[in-house]
């Protein structure tokens, strides 16, 4: 089967995913403006920004031919659990009758639905071979997410500039190439040294800036979308974490609850104490884990929102008593298709001030609306 999927961070592991189960893969090529303009001509105006560009996605698949869709589904109270017959349907009506979509929902939504979908996926390899393929690729994500959290630590400290980014496109080529688990852990021990060879500078503890990523999986993860947010932290010295990688959402969504790791349940019980009930999306992750980032000393968060999108709109209206209550700058970017870079740059960058100023004892402000406007007098001032 010609086999391809939407595009969301480290892409790859879905590729493997793909030849591991012996299907014919067709990458789809990382989200453009192209891509975007694809899914928003043919999407509902109303609809949150993942669905527009994964829509553009498809089609971009199907250009390179694509016969086979596969893509998980949502649930909850939140339109994610629509997207998959959206996009059926969209699809249907600019006569693609010939391209099936494989829809994943969580296994405990419906156990049959979800075996009959393996079924169809597992491209009649034998299961101990599935199975085996399998773990392969749980550690493969599991590396390369340990590979990009390194990463986001070296970036803010490297001296050449843009070293790490170079290393870290090298390393996703090496691994896209590995087909056994022997190989992985070859490989994986030669990227992690490219990475500590990288030179650094020296920064004390407690000149180091922190800020933790939050929001909606598809802002958060796809660079494309989110204009590289991780990169430009990095390059203006400051070390990142995200609230969601591929391994820990594997982690935390496809095994049962009783198996859950005990972290994600305490990131819902710091979550619940702003949102008792779920809301679907990341809402009460997002909360629970700007609460994880504070406690752990981070000193920023950057919450990123697909415009429209209702879970995090409620995670947004709380901000400010959260901020306020948790002691922690955040800052909110909303994102759609009409988001400047420019403006987001600025807004970054004032908010990085705030952070540093804060670090250095000079406010204790944690007001991002005001940010702009403290910068602004600082200029003034300077002048
Ligand atoms: S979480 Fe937000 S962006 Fe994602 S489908 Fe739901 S409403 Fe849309």
């Amino acid at each position: 089967m010609k086999v391809s999927f939407p595009y969301m961070g480290s892409a790859i592991v879905y590729k493997k995913l793909f030849e591991f189960l012996e299907h014919e893969v067709i990458m789809p090529p990382k989200p453009t403006q192209r891509t975007m303009d694809l899914g928003v001509k043919y999407s509902p105006e109303f609809a949150c920004i993942p669905l527009k560009m994964v829509m553009g996605t498809y089609l971009e698949a199907i250009e390179k031919g694509a016969k086979v869709l596969v893509t998980s589904g949502g649930h909850g109270p939140c339109r994610a659990g629509f997207y998959g017959d959206t996009h059926r349907n969209i699809l249907k009506s600019l006569g693609y009758d010939d391209v099936e979509l494989i829809i994943f929902d969580a296994p405990q939504d419906n156990w049959r639905a979800f075996f009959r979908n393996v079924q169809k996926i597992r491209n009649g390899v034998p299961w101990h071979k599935v199975i085996n393929r399998m773990y392969t690729l749980y550690r493969f994500v599991q590396k390369l997410d340990e590979l990009e959290k390194m990463v986001q630590k070296i970036r803010p400290y490297e001296i050449n500039k843009g070293q790490t980014t170079q290393v870290w496109n090298q390393i996703q080529e090496k691994f896209d190439k590995i087909k056994t688990r022997k190989e992985l852990y070859r490989v994986y021990e030669e990227c992690k040294q490219m990475l500590l060879s990288i030179p650094t500078r020296k920064v004390e503890e407690k000149d180091r800036i922190r800020v933790g990523i939050v929001g909606e999986i598809y802002v958060v993860m796809e660079s494309s979308i989110n204009f590289g947010i991780e990169e430009i932290l990095g390059n203006l010295g400051v070390e990142v974490e995200r609230s969601l990688y591929l391994f820990e959402w594997i982690n935390d969504n496809l095994v049962p609850w009783i198996l859950r790791p005990k972290r994600f349940k305490e990131i819902i019980k710091k979550g619940q104490r702003y949102i008792k009930i779920l809301i679907g999306g990341h809402a009460v992750e997002t909360v629970g884990h700007i609460i994880d980032f504070k406690e752990r000393g981070f000193d920023g968060i950057v919450h990123l929102m697909p415009f429209a999108c209702l879970p995090e709109l409620v995670t947004q209206s709380l901000i400010p008593k959260i901020s306020k209550e948790v002691d922690i700058p955040i800052l909110s970017l909303p994102i759609d298709e009409q988001t400047g870079k420019a403006n987001m740059l600025t807004r970054i960058e004032a908010f990085i001030d705030l952070l540093k100023n804060r670090k250095k004892g000079k406010t204790k402000e944690v007001f991002i609306d005001n940010v702009q406007e403290h910068v602004e007098e600082e200029r003034v001032v300077m002048v």
